[in-house]
């Protein structure tokens, strides 16, 4: 049994510093086709069938990989290999380094480190000689933590042929992992009001940014934290000079709600809000971008199935309460696939200069995603 390959951290650790060496924005798609590139070469060294479908928008490649054994509906794992971290990030605040049980990097967390860990639970299967029973598609998105604007039809379109997925999002708080999500709704507010000289007619000026103002204390007041709603004005913009009255402002609002009803309710309120002040226009675009993933009975037999195995290394395995965060997972769960996410590394400090995962993470979570590939029929 000496030579019996075993889950070792340090190669583990080493595999995710290459990936988070090469520094992906989402908005680079030149930078995120070289971390392509890279995933693609392992994968085919692994004997994978691949196809690379080209980014368009000015994002990277999407890059499908698929265990050349197994029929029929199988498992479909879920990674993005974009960050929300401007280039040059690696040089500065967030230099790859460890600390202790603490190892930095930009997107080391979120989410390099769970794609790469998914990367080596097949690897691992494949040098121990085994297969795993059902099929599986990796799946490697370029522009996640930008909503997945060119990659959601893809996804949802695996999705529909698989029996389950596996989201390598970062893991929560020590042995969490998630298996329920709000949906993500973004809505466009545009005033237009009437401009005039803010000194000399402003009795004949129609301000849009007052009117925004009204708007956005009507929209913030529909946060209601008992029924999990919330409503976030995150970004304002109008106005052309101090003394002219504003004939345009436009403002872009977060929403996010826990079910499929609620997100029906709240995008129908938006979409049918109504100018507050006189001789001003209102328009209001957009809806729901990610729909809610809701735990059902699908999703709790397979977070047993994980529980159980996590068991095997002597580990409690918890779901955190319904987070905010949306992800890939999303489409995945609407569709009614058991879905499985927050699979990756454990650690902190998502899209912040602190971001960090735990070392001591890294095998069991290798173990699980090992052991779920394995035993999954
Ligand atoms: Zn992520």
């Amino acid at each position: 049994m000496k030579n019996e390959p075993r889950i070792d951290a340090d190669e583990v650790l080493g595999g995710i510093v290459e990936w988070v060496s090469i520094e992906s924005p989402s908005h680079d798609a030149k930078s995120v086709n070289k971390v392509v590139d890279h995933v693609e070469g392992q994968f085919k060294d692994l004997g994978l069938k691949l196809e690379r479908i080209p980014g368009r928008d000015g994002f990277g490649d999407i890059l499908e990989a698929k265990t050349p054994w197994g029929e029929g509906k199988g498992i479909l794992v879920l990674a993005h290999l974009d960050t929300v971290h401007p280039l040059g990030m690696i040089e500065k605040e967030l230099k790859v380094r460890r600390e202790g049980d603490s190892i930095f990097g930009p997107g080391i967390y979120d989410m390099k480190a769970g794609g790469y860990i998914a990367y080596y639970a097949l690897r691992h299967l494949i040098r121990q000689g085994k297969r795993t029973k059902l099929p599986v598609t990796f799946l490697f998105i370029p522009e996640e933590e930008v909503g997945s604007p060119t990659s959601r039809s893809r996804i949802e379109e695996a999705a529909r042929g698989h029996k389950y997925a596996l989201v390598m999002e970062p893991g929560r708080d020590g042995d969490k992992v998630v298996t329920s999500r709000k949906g993500v709704g973004r809505f466009t507010l545009s005033v237009k009001g009437r401009a005039a000289h803010a000194g000399v007619r402003h009795q004949d000026g129609r301000s849009a940014i007052l009117e925004m103002a009204r708007q956005i204390e009507r929209i913030e007041g529909k946060t209601d934290y008992a029924r999990g709603i919330t409503c976030n004005v995150g970004l304002i913009r109008g106005g052309t000079g101090v003394n002219v009255t504003p004939s345009e402002c436009v403002a872009d609002v977060d929403l996010r709600v826990p079910s499929q009803q609620l997100a029906e309710e709240m995008t129908h309120w938006f979409l049918n809000l109504e100018p507050i002040g006189k001789d001003v226009e209102l328009t209001v675009e957009g809806g729901m971008n990610r729909p809610p993933y809701q735990k059902d009975a699908g999703i709790t037999a397979l977070f047993e199935k994980a529980q159980a195995i996590y068991r095997e290394i002597g580990k409690e395995l918890h779901d955190v309460p319904l987070t905010g965060g949306g992800s890939d997972g999303n489409f995945t769960a609407a569709l009614g696939i058991p879905t499985l996410d927050g699979l990756g590394a454990d650690g902190k400090g998502a899209h912040a200069i602190d971001e960090q995962i735990y070392y001591s993470s890294l095998v069991p979570r290798t173990y699980l995603c090992t052991r779920l590939l394995e035993t999954l029929e």
